[in-house]
Formats: C-alpha cells, structure tokens, sequence
C-alpha cells in the first residue's frame, strides 16, 4: 500500500487556528522575524521541535488518572521502575523531571575538572552540564556524518579510530564514554549495534565505563531492525535490551520516547554511583521513587515506554519521516540524507544559494516557510551556531515531527508549503541582527531583512 496507515485513530482533537498569509506577516513582524517569539496558537503547524510534543494514548491517559501521589514507594514508582528494569535490566533506576537533570546530577557526581567526556555528539544540555563541571565534551561523530547527501546507512556512529586515539593518549582523564543514540545533533542519524559493540570492546580494553543517552533509543532500534539485516526479525523490545546490554548506565529525556510530556532518568549498574546519585537527587529533584515527578507521570511515561517499543508505531513514524522527504527529494529540493528518525533537514545553504552565511539563509527560509503556511520550524545554522560575522559550517532548517500528533493531510499540506516556498527562493531576503543577547541568542534576538 502506498498510503501510509496511522495505526491509531482519533479520539479527541485540538482546534488548529487557521490565519492567513497578512495575519502571518503582521504576527512575524511583531515577532522582530524570530519565529521563536512568536505565541504557539499563531503556528498551523509547529515543527520547532519533537520533545514533549506529543500525543499521549488513550492508555496513558487512563494510567495517569491511576498516578498514585504517595511521596515514598508508590505504585507508580514500582510500574515505572519494573518498566525500566524490564527494557534496560539496570539494578538502579532514577526519575528526573527531565533529561538535563539526569545529566546535571550526573556531572556532579561523576566529572571532575579537566577530564575528558568523548560521545558520538553531545546534545547541548549534556554538552552544557558536563562544560559547567569544568570538563571537555568531546564529539567523535563518524566521517560519514559530515556529508550532507552520502547515503551512509548509520551516520550517527562514534568514530572509533579517533575514539582509539583519545583513549591511547588521555584514557586516565576519561571518567566514562557516552553514546547519543539516535544522534541528535547529527540530524537524528542512528548509531549501529556493531559500533555500539565496538565502542564496548575499546572500553573494556582500559574498564572505562559506557553510558548511552537514550532519547531516542526506539526510534533507533527501528534503525538497527531495518538497516542491519541480522536484527530483522528481532522486536524492538530485544534490539533495545541487547543496545543497554553493553552500557553501564544510561540517561535519557522521556519528552522523547517516552511518549510523554515531561520526564527522564537516571539508570546504572554500579552501586557507588546509585549511592551518590541517590543523595544529588533527594537534594535537587526529590525523594528517589519520584524524582521530580509526580506519580501520574510516572504511570504515563511507563506505558509510553513500551508503546514506543511498538512495531507498528515505529513503522508509521519513520514511514512518515521517508514520506516527506522523497516527496522533496522528487521536487529536487536540497535535503540533508538518509532521512533522520525524528525530523527532516532542509540544506538552506543550497536552497538559498545567494544568501550568504552573514545574512542567515537559514532563517530566510524559516520565515518564508511561515508566511507561506504557518509553519514553524528552526534554524541550525549561523544564527544558532555562529557568533558575530563568524558562520557555521552548515546552514540547515530543522523540521522536527512531533510524535502521534499530525496526519498525512497535514504532511502533503507541508510538503506543498516547501514546495511553493522553493519556487519563490530567488525573492528570499537575507536579514541582520539588530538586537542580540550575550548567549544563545537564537532564542531571543531581533531580526529585520535586508533589501
Ligand atoms: C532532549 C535531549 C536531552 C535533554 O533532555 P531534556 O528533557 O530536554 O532536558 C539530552 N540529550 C538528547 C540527545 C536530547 O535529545
């Protein structure tokens, strides 16, 4: 069949508020063109990002109204513990209220200054705790990585030479690797069993612990399914369990696969850990068995658990994603390849080809995208990542999907809002900053074209 089947069906909706092309200048306008300060209800679409965005089942809803709200050992915790020990079988199981939390406490407890925290690509939050420990994340993406149009089937590998290297010169500063799966910052591109394997055996060699930040681990198990042929009739639920078998601890952002819309954690092995971890927590987030959260959250994030884990679920997801980008594909359009699992990358460097770097191709094409259908996406280019008149490397607009919660109308609706935006590229302006803050100025700064 080609049309792609939703395996759920809709039981309640949301009101979408319908603006048109004048409204959407005025509001981007008022805005200073940052789509980040414009409010939610403007946006028809809303691709800013997949994290916490998604539509929780009609299972998790039940199991919140089962939340139990008792501080210490309720039966929420124990659902949402005998989950994780059953996908991750660690001894030691965390909640936090988010992914970062998982990272700060494990900065604090286990990164000293001057130590060195290699991983395939640090997400920015992991990057930020373990930088504000005084240490060094160090990203080792694979070779592959750096070609936007190579059609390398796990572009989010460690690169184990360089990996080699590191650990030969500078192992004694190495307190622990880290493996990003999917790998986030490289376009939600996943990481191969094999090479989670490798990176195990290196690490053996000098017994330095391997912690997986698993955000998407599901997504990325669907990868390992479809892409290396010996897990093919493996379910994702024995794929996932093999993945943290060669992990000491992991940390991740239920915002994600979770399916839900807070959370994360903190699992591991070792019993000195759990012990330092379990006082950073009761000091910052709460008392071990909700960490943060309240119970209702636990209940739902231990049912989206496994939903993620869902072959049919997976399936739909990333048929979506491929969906979209073959369509742009056929209409030549530059996207960034093999399609990601949580979102589709416009190369707006090619897109908009006679906008330099300076004048934020990325965010023309952001803002173009927005007049022309209220769609609201991001910018990873020179706004986000350069500094001053210095660019980045890449100039890409992320459209990232949130999980269960647009249909296929909404996905060639989409696709026609690209499609008339890149007949139109020649009249996309480039634009300066006319106000800007010392840090992340992405998320604030004021923008006006250049005519
Ligand atoms: C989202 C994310 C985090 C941080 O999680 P939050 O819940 O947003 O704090 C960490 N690592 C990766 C790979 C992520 O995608």
């Amino acid at each position: 069949m080609k049309t792609i089947f939703e395996p759920f069906r809709i039981k309640m909706t949301e009101s979408l508020k319908v603006t048109s092309r004048g409204e959407r200048i005025t509001k981007l306008k008022e805005a200073n063109n940052n789509v980040f300060l414009l409010d939610a209800e403007d946006c028809m679409i809303d691709l800013l990002t997949d994290s916490g965005t998604g539509a929780m089942s009609d299972r998790q809803w039940a199991a919140m109204m089962l939340g139990d709200e008792s501080y210490a050992g309720s039966r929420s915790w124990k659902h949402f513990e005998s989950t994780l020990r059953d996908i991750t079988d660690m001894e030691y199981i965390f909640p936090t209220h988010q992914g970062r939390a998982a990272e700060h406490l494990l900065a604090l407890t286990r990164v000293k200054p001057g130590q060195i925290i290699p991983n395939n690509s640090h997400f920015d939050t992991t990057r930020a705790n373990l930088e504000f420990a005084k240490a060094q994340a160090v990203d080792l993406p694979c070779r592959e990585a750096s070609d936007l149009s190579a059609n390398f089937p796990f572009k989010g590998n460690m690169d184990l030479d360089r990996l080699a290297v590191l650990l030969k010169d500078h192992h004694e500063r190495i307190p622990f690797v880290m493996i990003t799966v999917t790998n986030n910052t490289g376009g939600g591109q996943p990481v191969s069993m094999k090479n989670i394997k490798d990176t195990r055996q290196l690490l053996d060699q000098y017994r330095i612990p391997l912690i997986i930040d698993a955000c998407r681990f599901a997504e990325n198990a669907y990868f390992v399914r479809s892409k290396e042929q010996e897990y093919e009739s493996s379910s994702l639920l024995d794929i996932a369990r093999e993945m943290f078998s060669y992990a000491d601890a992991a940390t991740m952002s239920l915002k994600k696969d979770g399916l839900a819309n807070i959370g994360g954690f903190f699992v591991c092995r070792n019993q000195d850990w759990a012990e330092d971890f379990r006082n950073a927590l009761i000091l910052q987030e709460g008392f071990p068995t909700y960490g943060g959260l309240a119970g209702r959250d636990l209940e739902a994030t231990a049912v989206g658990l496994r939903e993620a884990l869902q072959l049919d679920y997976q399936q739909y997801r990333h048929a979506t994603i491929e969906y979209m980008m073959n369509k742009l594909l056929k209409l030549n359009i530059p996207v960034v390849q093999p399609a990601g699992g949580h979102a589709v990358f416009l190369d707006a460097a090619r897109f908009a080809n006679h906008i330099p770097p300076q004048q934020f191709p990325g965010v023309a094409l952001v803002n173009a995208l927005y007049i022309e259908g209220g769609v609201r996406s991001v910018e990873l280019g020179s706004l986000m990542f350069g500094k001053g008149d210095q660019s980045a490397p890449q100039e890409l607009v992320r459209l990232a999907f949130p999980r269960r919660v647009y249909t296929q109308s909404h996905f060639d609706y989409l696709i026609e809002v690209v499609e008339e935006v890149w007949a139109a590229r020649k009249q996309l302006k480039g634009l300066k900053i006319v106000k800007e803050a010392p840090f992340l100025r992405h998320f604030s700064a004021w923008l006006e074209e250049i005519d």
